[in-house]
């Protein structure tokens, strides 16, 4: 009952006020910006939409649709943008915004303008988000999980087929798991399935979240089959002075020896130490990143370790008894 007069107020608000300027962009800015995909781009009707209700997963949006009245609501960091199939405005903050072509609602799916999801996303919720720390208790400690390459970047692939997407999205998951049992934690995802998401995307995503540390899961692979253990990485000076703190850096630093260390006391690896990096994905956080290579799918004892769900279980596990040495130090 309650949602159908929310419902029939925003239908009035929006026929009452199609006022503003309309805007039009075939969503080409939103893919080389990196924040959308070109799978996230529609064709309906002859025009470019995005599809939406993809990047309410991805970005942490908080996304309901109403398959009844054809209203959908985005919310994030307390910034609301609604829409409403066959619209062309929505309801942004309680202020009307024009975009074409006009929203599209089906099912479960929302498919809004390239201009429209621009602005929600370099705009309205991004806004927001720096400007409005994201509440959380001191004592608790945000994660952001980042599982390497995914979709149609299968990241290094060893004997076999076996895939570097699906060992980093397994392992980040079972690593949520063991992380959500923890009250201590709060666990972000950068993805949590085979999609493939761009790295700025995934620096995007964990900025938004105000995350407190943020962890790649990677696979190595080297020429050398001999090649074999545990790798951390971590932002260096050199390359994060211009962007981080040093703080951060430091915090990197640790981090990366809490696993480490973590790791070859509990698998027995070789430890292979801690090394300053030059990743793309760890430029764009601020906040302590680190990027953690869990093995070589090259290795031939490694890849068939890697095939074993109890091993990534140890792996998971060993990367959290890290990060809980680490908090511990904090
Ligand atoms: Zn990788």
């Amino acid at each position: 009952m309650r949602i159908n007069i929310r419902s029939i107020t925003l239908a009035v608000a929006l026929a009452l006020l199609a006022t503003g300027c309309a805007t039009t962009n075939r969503g080409g800015r939103l893919v080389s910006s990196g924040l959308v995909s070109s799978q996230d781009i529609a064709n309906i009707g002859g025009y470019s939409y995005v599809k939406f209700d993809n990047l309410c997963d991805r970005y942490g949006i908080d996304c309901s649709i109403d398959s009844v009245s054809k209203i959908a609501v985005m919310r994030q960091n307390g910034a609301t943008v609604k829409v409403m199939d066959r619209s062309e405005i929505s309801l942004v903050n309680g202020y009307t915004k024009k975009f074409t072509p006009e929203t599209r609602i089906t099912d479960n799916h929302v498919y809004l303008s390239p201009g429209l999801a621009d602005h929600i996303l370099t705009g309205i919720f991004r806004k927001t988000a720096s400007s409005v720390k994201t509440v959380k208790p001191s004592s608790q400690l945000r994660i952001v999980l980042d599982a390497g390459h995914g979709g149609k970047d299968p990241g290094a692939i060893g004997r076999g087929g076996l895939k570097e997407k699906n060992i980093t999205l397994d392992i980040a998951q079972r690593l949520k798991d063991v992380l959500d049992r923890d009250s201590g934690y709060d666990v972000v995802m950068t993805r949590n399935s085979d999609v493939f998401v761009p790295l700025t995307t995934r620096s995007y995503i964990a900025n938004n979240a105000n995350g407190d540390a943020f962890i790649s899961i990677h696979v190595n692979s080297a020429r050398k089959k001999a090649a074999h253990g545990f790798e951390v990485y971590f932002l260096s000076s050199a390359v994060g002075k211009k962007h981080k703190a040093y703080d951060d850096i430091a915090e990197a630093t640790e981090l990366a020896k809490c696993i480490t260390s973590a790791a070859s006391y509990r698998l027995g690896l070789a430890n292979r130490g801690v090394k300053p990096a030059k990743f793309c994905v760890l430029k764009g956080t601020y906040m302590p990143s680190v990027l953690v290579e869990v093995g070589f799918i090259s290795n031939r004892k490694e890849a068939i370790n890697l095939r074993s769900p109890e091993y990534r279980q140890s792996i998971a596990e060993s990367i959290a008894d890290g990060i809980a040495a680490y908090r511990r130090r904090k």
